[in-house]
């Protein structure tokens, strides 16, 4: 039975790939966080109760602050894995123009915790486990900065972070891969566009749109809304993560994206266009849209080419963007009470941040 230890699943997206590895797989799973303000692990239970005993049995929480070396070496001295995929970060750009540090010490320091602690387990670890040892390091497209109106990030892409946020990843990037090339620790890398999709903490645009126009809020739209994200729906970023984490090469990287480019008014006004279907008693919601100071060095356009990972390992989107955005527009309607309960734990009630 394959040992996966997963950084940061009690986050949106490594919640997920926790999710997929307990239905789908017979892993033993270690889901080590340090339970942030984001994180919620209500996604993992319902899957569990669903699943039963069995699946119970192959799974484990650990609370650690990855910050923490000495902490983060003894986890992985009890999770002893066979492929550690690392997700935990601070992850919101407006977060980290208001507070740097939390991005320095989590994503910075925790993932150099981290790879240490997996190099002394890799080096220790018998021939044949030590052969099939994968880290998988999840990183994002902001890495790359930001292009203009043509052209797409790849694998060839110079790295050049602008916010706080993609500075401190780029960081992580940098270190995952020199202790490869260091070491010899077998390390696969993926880049990946915005995600969208169920359990995503309400901070992030799409479910800040969703629950404000509910509330009949004014919308806040960055800037002229002309910015362009490449929207992927989680799942299909899942199945990308573990195609990298078996069947990657070590020491490539490998960028995922889902030909989604938007620009934040279209998703915007997509959201509100499915509200007022679904909830036709606020219609028309765009009338909330409401313009506000852009986010300060607001990244312009980013966009995947995706052709390495399709070509080279077989990956492709199951899901376009109009089809994951109306399930996740139903699942929020769905979720209000998760959603005002998330919230208020995590100390965030829908106001602006990332404001010099
Ligand atoms: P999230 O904020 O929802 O979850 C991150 C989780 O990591 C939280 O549960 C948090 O408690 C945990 N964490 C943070 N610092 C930690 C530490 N020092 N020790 C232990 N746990 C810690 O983030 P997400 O959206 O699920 O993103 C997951 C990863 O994917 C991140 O590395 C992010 O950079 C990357 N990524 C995200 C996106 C996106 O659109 N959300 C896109 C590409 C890449």
């Amino acid at each position: 039975m394959q040992r996966v230890l997963v950084t940061g699943g009690a986050g949106f997206i490594g919640g997920a790939v926790v999710r997929r590895l307990l239905s789908q797989s017979q892993a033993l799973v270690f889901n080590l966080d340090k339970v942030g303000y984001a994180s919620d692990c209500s996604g993992i239970e319902a899957t569990l109760q669903g699943l039963g005993s069995e699946a119970s049995d192959r799974y484990r929480f650990m609370r650690v602050d990855l910050a923490d070396g000495e902490a983060t070496a003894a986890a992985l001295r009890e999770a002893d894995p066979d492929l550690v995929m690392h997700l935990a970060a601070e992850s919101h750009v407006d977060r980290s123009i208001d507070g740097p540090d939390a991005f320095l010490s989590s994503n910075v320091t925790g993932t150099f915790s981290l790879l240490e602690a997996a190099r002394a387990h890799w080096s220790a670890l018998p021939q044949e486990r030590q052969q099939g040892f994968r880290f998988h390091h999840i990183s994002t497209d902001e890495v790359f900065g930001s292009l203009g109106a043509t052209g797409r990030f790849s694998e060839t892409t110079p790295y050049d972070p602008r916010s706080p946020y993609s500075a401190t990843k780029a960081a992580s990037d940098h270190l995952v891969m020199a202790w490869h090339h260091t070491y010899g620790l077998p390390v696969v890398l993926t880049n990946c566009s915005n995600n969208f999709g169920p359990w995503q903490f309400p901070e992030k645009l799409i479910p800040v749109v969703i629950l404000k126009a509910l509330a009949g809020e004014s919308i806040p739209l960055y800037g002229d809304g002309a910015n362009v994200r490449d929207w992927l729906f989680v799942e299909d970023h899942v199945d990308a993560l573990l195609l990298a984490a078996t069947k990657g090469v070590p020491g490539e990287s490998y960028c995922v994206g889902g030909h989604g480019e938007r620009t934040n008014k279209q998703v915007v006004e997509a959201i509100c266009a499915l509200l007022d279907q679904l909830r036709p008693a606020g219609a028309p919601h765009a009338r909330l849209i409401t313009p506000v100071a852009d986010r300060p060095g607001h990244d312009r356009r980013y966009a995947i080419d995706p052709t390495r990972i399709s070509r080279e390992l077989g990956w492709q989107p199951r899901h376009g963007f109009a089809e994951g955005l109306e399930a996740t527009v139903r699942w929020y309607i769905d979720h209000l009470t998760w959603c005002h309960e998330v919230r208020e734990r995590g100390g965030y009630g829908g106001e602006r941040m990332g404001i010099r």
